[in-house]
């Protein structure tokens, strides 16, 4: 039979090994096993010592067996097999029960794996992973060797397994070569210095040098970041032949009348992104733009003014936000700043202006219905809601822009779903707080062009921020509490977050509409070691009762329905609160200028994006900022140093690449660790953005010469492999 990269695993290995790699690795055709790469490489003087061995090491040992014996248990069934072994350099134990193995005789070498464990003072393994070097199969020319694969494997398939799998594909006859056909165009890989694919291939699996492995990745890389780009390209283009509807800037209407309702100066960055936007929905192109711009910066009146500007061409503009408090608060705060213009059709309103609805989930059906007919009918022409916008088949009559608000979950193919709304796709700009490093912004973001807004406001007074760490300065917390009672003497308002609602088992602040904790806070050690994250409703409790005493305090949660929660955050906004108890729903957006500290308790529990973010909801206003973050980390420890970061700078663009180091890779692109398959493998976004911008110009090249991919069929398959293969997922996730 000849072996292809789509033959299936099932007919080249035995039919356990094929399904623990099918059920268990994802594995299923000869080219996803090439692809499964090794972990790391293990180095034979790099395996554990017998004699330095502690308990509780997870390690993998190289030994010999110097004894074997068996018997029978006198308190239990069955029988024991007490097997020592050693190194030269010291000894142990390993002990079997109810387990035979013809392979365990005096002198066999093996290659033992486990946990260090320790029995009437020796040390020991119980039920090692192992493999034995001598016996029945070949494989022991793989152990002679200096670099040993560890590949990522699974309860059923070892690493092992694997690498003796990858071996028999690699000594497939008929010649590896020809199975694996070099996809890369020869100038490419010339141009760039890269090996083919099969030496890549083979010696990412074989290395016998640090270099051969090196050689390799760059190779492996190289695939993964053209070919990414080469998706990307393409639907750029694709986007750029789209036929859409050119809205031009009318004088005399609703963007005059934001224009001169706007209670303060438009910095310099937001004229010209203003500019930017305004010429491009002037085009019948439509626009995809991603408006990136630190927390504050102003970005919301950028995309009204955009908004204005389709609706005085004769068009509709929809606002989406990732939670109902935001969209509820946009809705307020433009139906403020349009006055009458907003109302049109209503008793009070201006007949020359719209109507702005806001369309969320859990409207009532009367409500919904209303809105909804303002939508399909064109007479809202300011449409401001969440994601239901999308899923609840809201129909409009003429969509002209999309602009979604704070979102970092908003993939390609929720912005398909979006284009999809209008009779021609309309013109669409998303906006994000958190600054995306380059490598981000050439790939999850990469089909889209990109402003940024890098001046805040002047007149801002800035956030002085500072970790306040529990376990080491007691009283400093006391401090914090003083400190925040003193700004409401003086008439601000201060929120305390904590990560989790409370009264409840289960209820992850995730619950309901807030954005999930997709920013990772590492975990700093096992998680039944830690106490449960502090809940709003005891800090509050607490608060309340201690500190706090006679302030005017409220909570904000995610469980709360969005009447409850539209109401506080309006009693705040109107200063009738002083303080916010508040899970992370005030994360994104939420909008109080009087507001000038904030209590982040168990900051650790955040990433560091969305301690940025959270920092960013206070000294909006001209009053000066305060932010602590609240702790028990350690400050030497890591996560004590990651908050410490976070204190000391108010950059965004360097804590979005502190945050891409203490993330790991996989959430950043998306589905690596449900077990799906990503297309990213090799490349990192940290390391390789030399390589990204060098393949994004390739990929950009090569589409434009006239053929395409026409004359590189190679390419061209691995490009619909990505398309058509699960690995696309990532592409969703941002
Ligand atoms: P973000 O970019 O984080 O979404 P917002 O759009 O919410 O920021 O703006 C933050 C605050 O700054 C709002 O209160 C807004 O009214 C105010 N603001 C926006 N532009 C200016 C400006 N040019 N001068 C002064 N204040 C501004
Ligand atoms: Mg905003």
């Amino acid at each position: 039979m000849a072996v292809t990269l789509e033959t299936p695993l099932s007919k080249v290995l035995g039919p356990k090994t094929a399904k623990g790699m099918a059920e268990q690795l994802s594995l299923h055709t000869v080219r996803h096993l090439l692809r499964h790469y090794p972990r790391r490489y293990a180095r034979r003087g790099e395996m554990a010592r017998l004699d330095d061995l502690q308990e509780g090491d997870r390690v993998t040992i190289l030994a010999q067996i110097t004894s074997v014996n068996s018997r029978r248990m006198r308190q239990r069934h069955g029988t024991i097999t007490e097997v020592t072994v050693g190194d030269g350099a010291g000894s142990m134990k390993l002990v079997f029960f109810n387990y035979r193995h013809s392979g365990l005789k005096h002198g066999a070498w093996g290659l033992f794996a486990g946990t260090v464990g320790k029995y009437q003072g020796q040390l020991q393994f119980t039920h090692p992973d192992m493999h034995l070097l001598s016996g029945d199969d070949d494989s022991d020319d793989d152990w002679a060797r200096e670099l040993v694969p560890i590949y990522p494997a699974s309860k059923d398939v070892s690493s092992w397994v694997i690498q003796k799998s990858v071996k028999l594909l690699l000594g497939a006859s008929g010649g590896f070569t020809e199975l694996v056909e070099d996809p890369l165009p020869e100038e490419i890989r010339r141009r760039h210095g890269l090996p083919w694919l099969a030496a890549a291939l083979l010696d990412i699996h074989r290395p016998t040098t640090g270099e051969d492995v090196e050689r390799a990745r760059l190779r492996l890389k190289w695939d993964e970041a053209l070919i990414l780009q080469l998706t990307l390209a393409a639907r750029r283009r694709a986007a750029a032949l789209e036929p859409g509807i050119a809205r031009p800037r009318r004088d005399g209407g609703l963007l005059d009348a934001v224009d001169a309702a706007l209670p303060f100066e438009l910095t310099a960055g937001q004229r010209e992104v203003g500019e930017e936007l305004a010429v491009e929905l002037d085009r019948d192109q439509p626009m995809h733009r991603l408006l990136q711009g630190e927390v504050g910066s102003g970005k919301t009146v950028v995309a009204l003014r955009a908004m204005a500007q389709v609706v005085d061409a004769g068009g509709q503009a929809a606002l989406l936000a990732p939670t109902e408090v935001l969209a509820a608060q946009h809705a307020r705060g433009i139906r403020q700043l349009l006055g009458p213009l907003g109302r049109a059709g209503e008793l009070d309103g201006d007949p020359a202006g719209t109507r702005v609805s806001l369309l969320t989930g859990s409207l009532k059906a009367a409500a919904k219905r209303e809105a909804r007919a303002d939508v399909a009918e064109g007479r809202a022409g300011i449409v401001i809601g969440t994601h239901a916008l999308l899923q609840e088949g809201v129909d409009f009559a003429d969509l002209g822009l999309v602009v979604v608000d704070e979102q970092h979950r908003f993939g390609v193919e929720q912005r398909d779903a979006l284009r999809a709304k209008g009779n021609r796709p309309p013109h669409v700009l998303v906006m994000t707080a958190t600054p995306i490093p380059r490598t981000v912004a050439m790939t999850v973001y990469g089909d889209l062009e990109i402003s940024t807004l890098r001046q805040l406001p002047s007149g801002r007074g800035g956030v002085s921020s500072s970790v306040v760490p529990q376990s080491e300065r007691p009283g400093w917390l006391d401090r914090a509490w003083e400190r925040l009672r003193e700004e409401v003497a003086a008439g601000r308002q201060a929120y305390v977050v904590c990560p989790r609602i409370g009264d409840s088992p289960t209820d992850a602040a995730g619950a309901d509409d807030e954005p999930e904790d997709a920013d990772g806070a590492p975990d700093d050690g096992p998680v039944s070691d830690r106490r449960p994250p502090l809940a709003v409703l005891d800090v509050a409790e607490i608060l309340r009762n201690g500190p706090l005493a006679g302030l005017r305090l409220d909570v904000l949660h995610g469980r709360l329905g969005p009447e409850d929660k539209d109401a506080r955050m309006r009693a705040f906004g109107a200063g009738e609160i002083d303080v916010l108890v508040a899970t992370t729903v005030v994360e994104v957006g939420v909008d109080v200028p009087n507001a000038t500290v904030m209590v982040v308790m168990d900051a650790d529990r955040f990433g560091v994006s969305q301690l940025h973010q959270l920092r960013g909801r206070v000294a909006r206003g001209r009053h000066a900022g305060l932010c602590l973050l609240v702790t028990d980390a350690r400050t030497d420890s890591p996560t004590g140093q990651r908050l410490a970061a976070v204190a000391a700078t108010s950059d965004g663009f360097e804590l979005a690449r502190l945050d891409l180091e203490t993330r790991r890779e996989g959430d950043v692109l998306g589905a690596a660790q449900s077990g799906k398959r990503s297309g990213i493998r090799m490349l990192s976004l940290l390391e390789d953005e030399d390589l990204i911008a060098a393949a994004r110009a390739e990929a950009t090249a090569l589409l434009e010469t006239e053929r395409g991919l026409a004359d590189h069929p190679g390419l061209a398959a691995e490009v619909a492999a990505l398309a058509t293969d699960e690995r696309a997922e990532w592409l969703e996730k941002a």
